[in-house]
């Protein structure tokens, strides 16, 4: 569906992760997570705003429930080495470095992929944080 657009060449995508949900709302199922490299023209706010709309398409009911049981989600991990924080996007994405199943796929395609801010690779990345979570 990426792929669709015409804006958006996906150049790269990654095998698809079964993980258990964390945070949100008890009870929900688990989730597939994965990543794709693109190459776009937009810039990083219509970049957002057209995955937003792609998600629409898909079937995302928006909710107010924070982390709620949803059928997509499109996020920014990384735009090049921009750093962005403003009230609408913040990139690289503020979990990136936090969430093994953000890391994952990311460094199974992108291993060499630099944290902008922390200066560490993708790879760098996930190393840490399953050392992290197996302790
Ligand atoms: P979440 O991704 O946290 O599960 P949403 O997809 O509903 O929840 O996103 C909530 C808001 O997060 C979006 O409306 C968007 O403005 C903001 N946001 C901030 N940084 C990013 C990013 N890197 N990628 C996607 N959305 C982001
Ligand atoms: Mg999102």
């Amino acid at each position: 569906m990426l792929r669709s657009a015409g804006v958006v060449e996906v150049v790269k995508v990654s095998s698809l992760y079964e993980t258990e949900p964390v945070g949100g709302p008890p009870g929900q199922g688990k989730y597939l997570d994965g990543a794709a490299e693109i190459r776009t023209s937009l810039g990083p706010h219509d970049l957002l705003k057209h995955l937003k709309q792609i998600e629409l398409k898909a079937g995302r009911t928006p909710s107010d429930v924070r982390w709620a049981p949803r059928e997509i989600d499109l996020d920014i991990l990384l735009y090049g080495d921009m750093v962005i924080d403003d009230s609408e996007l913040t990139v690289p994405h503020l979990l990136l470095h936090k969430r093994l199943f953000m890391i994952e796929p990311l460094a199974e395609i992108a291993p060499g992929a630099l944290h902008p801010i922390l200066k560490k690779t993708a790879l760098e990345i996930m190393k840490g944080l399953a050392t992290a979570e197996k302790r």
